[in-house]
């Protein structure tokens, strides 16, 4: 399958870009950036290109290196959005059609006052004019709604963040006008990002009626993904698919001899509360789809690959978590089935509801032999900015960071906030607010360290007393174990020291702790080489959230890949996205790792 179904590149173009002189170059890629042929001048240096991917991200890097100045006269040779230009008739081909097939010049008069307010103030805020990519994440086209929302949205962001995110807007207008070029379509990314949609539409009603995702174990929603991936397992051409005793969904395909170990992959299903459409189920559709494309070629690999889609990761029905992964490494605790969620339902009871057996028996059957699996790898959006702002659509995981979590108190005196001199207060939540700062500097010169005092709380407080009590949480987490032991100490030290000195009292209590998954160093090899392969920069970087590699960390050697999410990485947020393109250079990756797993030591 390599160089075909999964091939990348439009290699005629390619070659004659990379074989161009600078002038033709540069007339070659004219109209990919608005009015700048500074871009391509400069990208023309970094040839050979290996792939359209790597065109890309050179394109990138002439405007990283290009300054403050000139990336901002970038951003100000673009058009506003139904703008004067537009009006006037000025607009570039390219934005012109753009605006066009996204209906912008069919506004309401009603939308079309709307934009001009939004358009006055984006510009009076920033200096700059409003930019974004309207054909969107899947080169479709966003709605005037969805345009007119964004516009809304980003008045608010701080100057630098928006800055940034019309760099990324305008890389992305790029993106999508240098794929015709090159008579490239991301169509395996479209299948993934059609897939994901589909999905989203199945949402628990009190969500769904604000247009809102949320599917939590095994409500209707949720099996009626379990339903769809079911089915589109089979349409794939998967030798086995089922749903197995806790609602995993497991899809099998064989390899050359169906007795050959296994490759085990996937991601989660479930949702969080008002959720991202990507989280989770990227893992289960991008390597979905490779084996549609293996299937499709008639061709079998030296070991099977099993797909699942856990059924549960986020926690939210129940104080559970990494049920469906857990459930894989016999770590399905029995008291779980006991658990009611909010409506009083036990999870015994919906899973009946649901057709599973709720019985232990059938739920540590699931356990797998570590001896039938080569490894687990799981592809998931990144749920954070770092990709984003990086300018690059893959990131390989080092290891899933270790944490630790406690609740505390500190104890002051209650006192008049009038009569209570500065010098003589023992005020809590000034202890509490000088440990948060103190985490903010220890984590910050601490490597990939993070520190969060997300709650703080003063119980009773009044607005005319000084801080008696406060209450406050601490999640820190770390690379490595001995690295979040080290900073656990130095934050208690702190908070020993910072209480004596103001006269307080404290009590800190542990509530959890995850040991860190670090990748295994051959498979994030094999991850390494894929994303290589492609033509792209390798960055490296930890994950700060859990994931289901983490659970299978305990049996199986794992690693993961990072795929970039849009919006400066949001996750757990509607805002959450992800492209067309970003997606089929996962696929392209996870295919390139299969091929790499399949290929003879040497
Ligand atoms: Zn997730």
């Amino acid at each position: 399958m390599s160089g075909g179904a999964i091939s990348e590149d439009g290699g005629e173009l390619l070659a004659k870009l990379n074989a161009a002189p600078r002038g033709d170059f540069i007339a070659m890629l004219a109209g990919v950036y608005e009015h700048s042929p500074w871009i391509a001048e400069r990208a023309w240096d970094l040839r050979p290109f290996a792939s359209l991917a790597a065109l890309k991200q050179a394109l990138v890097r002439a405007v990283r290196e290009a300054g403050h100045e000139q990336q901002l006269a970038l951003v100000r040779a673009h058009p506003e959005l139904v703008g004067k230009a537009a009006l006037a008739g000025d607009l570039t081909p390219e934005s012109l059609d753009e605006q066009g097939r996204v209906g912008l010049a069919h506004c309401s008069p009603e939308e079309f006052a709307q934009l001009r307010d939004l358009n006055a103030a984006y510009s009076a805020r920033f200096g700059w004019p409003f930019i974004l990519a309207v054909r969107g994440p899947r080169g479709t086209g966003l709605t005037r709604g969805q345009i007119i929302a964004a516009l809304e949205r980003r008045l608010h962001n701080p100057d630098d963040v928006e800055f940034a995110e019309c760099l990324r807007q305008i890389h992305r207008i790029a993106e999508i006008r240098l794929n015709p070029k090159f008579g490239f379509e991301p169509a395996l990314g479209n299948a993934v990002w059609d897939w994901c949609e589909a999905l989203a539409a199945h949402s628990e009603p009190e969500w769904a009626a604000n247009g809102q995702l949320t599917a939590t174990y095994l409500t209707d929603a949720h099996r009626a993904c379990a339903h769809d991936i079911q089915s589109w397992m089979q349409d794939c051409g998967f030798d086995d698919v089922a749903i197995d005793a806790v609602g995993n969904v497991v899809g099998l395909y064989h390899g050359s001899d169906p007795q050959a170990r296994r490759l085990l992959t996937g991601s989660h299903y479930d949702t969080v509360r008002n959720a991202g459409k990507y989280d989770g189920r990227i893992g289960i559709l991008i390597p979905m789809v490779c084996v549609r494309e293996l299937r499709r070629a008639g061709r079998r690999l030296p070991y099977g690959i099993e797909v699942v889609a856990f059924a549960e990761e986020e926690g939210q029905r129940y104080k559970t978590a990494f049920l469906g992964s857990g459930a894989l490494v016999g770590a399905f605790a029995p008291a779980w089935l006991e658990q009611r969620d909010a409506a009083g339902m036990t999870m015994r009871d919906a899973m009946l509801h649901a057709g599973l057996p709720a019985s232990l028996d059938a739920v540590a059957a699931l356990r797998r032999d570590p001896a039938r699996y080569l490894g687990f790898i799981e592809v998931h959006i990144e749920q954070g900015p770092v990709l984003s702002a990086l300018d690059l659509p893959l990131g390989i995981v080092t290891s899933i960071n270790a944490n630790v979590r406690c609740v505390g108190e500190i104890c002051g005196l209650a006192s008049h906030a009038g009569t209570t001199p500065m010098r003589q207060r023992r005020d809590a939540a000034c202890g509490a607010a000088e440990l948060a700062l103190y985490m903010e500097r220890r984590a910050a010169a601490d490597g990939d360290a993070v520190a969060t005092m997300g709650m703080l709380d003063v119980p009773g407080g009044s607005i005319n007393v000084v801080p008696g009590r406060c209450r406050f949480s601490l999640d820190l987490r770390a690379p490595s174990d001995a690295q979040r032991d080290s900073l656990l100490g130095d934050v208690r030290a702190e908070l020993t020291a910072i209480c004596s000195r103001r006269g307080l009292r404290f009590t800190l209590e542990e509530t959890m702790r995850e040991r860190a998954a670090p990748s295994d160093p051959a498979w994030q090899a094999r991850w390494e080489r894929a994303v290589q392969a492609l033509g792209l920069p390798l960055h490296r970087l930890p994950s700060g959230a859990g994931h289901d590699a983490m659970k299978l960390h305990a049996t199986l050697p794992q690693a993961m890949l990072f795929v970039r999410g849009e919006n400066a990485g949001i996750s757990h947020n509607p805002l959450e996205s992800s492209t067309a393109d970003d997606l089929h250079l996962a696929c392209a990756a996870f295919n390139r790792l299969l091929d790499d797993l399949a290929a003879p030591p040497c």
